[in-house]
């Protein structure tokens, strides 16, 4: 007799799609037999990886045959200084989506309603599925409105927050629209959520968003006990490939984080290259200048090629195609361009690109324009 072992999963878990990565490079190398291949498609930092980081890794590697310091206090410290908050605040994770798990596995169950809002990132919907929950998705602003399109709508999400919702995400920049909230938006939203319902307010592309009244949410702690801010060394701290990320709390929830987490989840080698990283602020605000010229140059060259580039403050642009994007993808893949689709997002006429390097942009635009002049 056969087994139906996708009965067996929790329910939650049966109706999940699997999380859908960029493509690598190496696969596509495989694939069509050429080199050469630009990724554009995981929102990575074209610049590489700090040198300071390499050289403390490098250090690091002497030490792999002991487990890592499960507690991170080196790393906690300096996350600490940097925060203005205590070490007991900080809960460190195999990048962010561990912390995202963790959150989820902790807080919520079968009767919870996790709120989120359509186009957010992929990760809220598989992990409070994954922990039995039901989320519950408030649609996103349209798609004309005049500064946020297809943003994160507050006001219908915080109708949608009730007893039920253990968790509210909100991304600030959001993946994969772009779009930003403002301080006094995210505050006045904090404000309205009751207490006892934590928001969790996803900051991965913080160091990015350059605009004035763009919040930092870690700033906000002690007046919301009920806040978790997440932060990442994936994206403009160029370390995606090792995977350390980490929450900001009260206390007492990283206390509850900590109760469930596997002791070693953030290795030696990223606890050493994550300190370093921090020390490099140079390599920071290069990666933010590469960005923000990068962006411009993009949603210029795009917009005058017939496309409709959204307003982001990440370092990624969302691209309205305005016909299904699958074609474009191909295309562009052929000419050794990866991007990413973001159909399984809702948006099939949509490629979100990521920000390269001058170069990279250039040639990015270079196969765009041909593939335009030969339909
Ligand atoms: C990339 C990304 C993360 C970070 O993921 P890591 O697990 O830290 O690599 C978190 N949130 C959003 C919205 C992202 O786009």
């Amino acid at each position: 007799m056969s087994i139906d072992f996708t009965r067996l999963a929790l329910p939650g878990v049966q109706d999940l799609q699997p999380y859908q990565p960029g493509k690598p490079i190496s696969e596509l190398e495989r694939e069509l037999g050429i080199s050469n291949i630009i990724k554009l498609a995981s929102n990575e930092n074209p610049l590489g990886t700090s040198a300071k980081a390499l050289a403390a890794m490098a250090d690091a590697v002497d030490q792999l045959c002991l487990y890592p310091d499960a507690s991170g206090y080196q790393l906690k410290q300096k996350l600490a200084a940097k925060h203005t908050v205590k070490p007991e605040q900080i809960t460190l994770g195999n990048g962010s989506n561990d912390v995202l798990v963790l959150l989820a596995e902790a807080f919520l169950c079968v009767q919870s309603r996790p709120v989120m809002s359509q186009y957010c990132f992929a990760v809220y919907p598989i992990a409070t599925q994954a922990a039995g929950a039901t989320p519950v998705m408030v649609d996103a602003l349209p798609k004309n409105h005049p500064s946020m399109p297809l943003g994160h709508d507050l006001e219908a999400m915080l109708a949608a927050v009730d007893e039920h919702s253990k968790l509210v995400f909100i991304a600030n920049p959001n993946n994969p629209t772009g779009s930003q909230l403002s301080s006094d938006d995210l505050r006045n939203f904090l404000q309205s959520v009751p207490p006892g319902q934590i928001v969790v307010v996803d900051e991965a592309y913080t160091e990015y968003a350059s605009d004035d009244n763009y919040p930092d949410a870690s700033q906000w702690l002690d007046e919301f006990p009920n806040l978790v801010v997440t932060r990442t060394f994936s994206k403009a701290y160029g370390l995606a490939g090792l995977r350390v990320g980490y929450a900001l709390s009260n206390p007492e929830i990283a206390d509850i984080l900590n109760r469930i987490r596997q002791p070693f989840n953030v290795n030696s080698m990223a606890l050493a290259a994550a300190e370093a990283a921090l020390d490099d602020q140079a390599f920071i605000q290069l990666s933010c200048d590469v960005n923000s010229a990068g962006l411009d140059y993009l949603s210029a060259e795009l917009s005058q090629l017939g496309f409709t580039p959204l307003p982001s403050a990440g370092n990624f642009v969302l691209v309205d195609m305005g016909e299904p994007a699958e074609r474009w993808y191909q295309a562009l893949l052929k000419t050794g361009i990866i991007t990413r689709r973001v159909a399984n997002y809702g948006l099939p006429d949509h490629l979100r690109i990521t920000i390269g390097t001058e170069a990279q942009n250039q040639r990015l635009i270079g196969s765009l324009h041909d593939l335009r002049q030969t339909g």
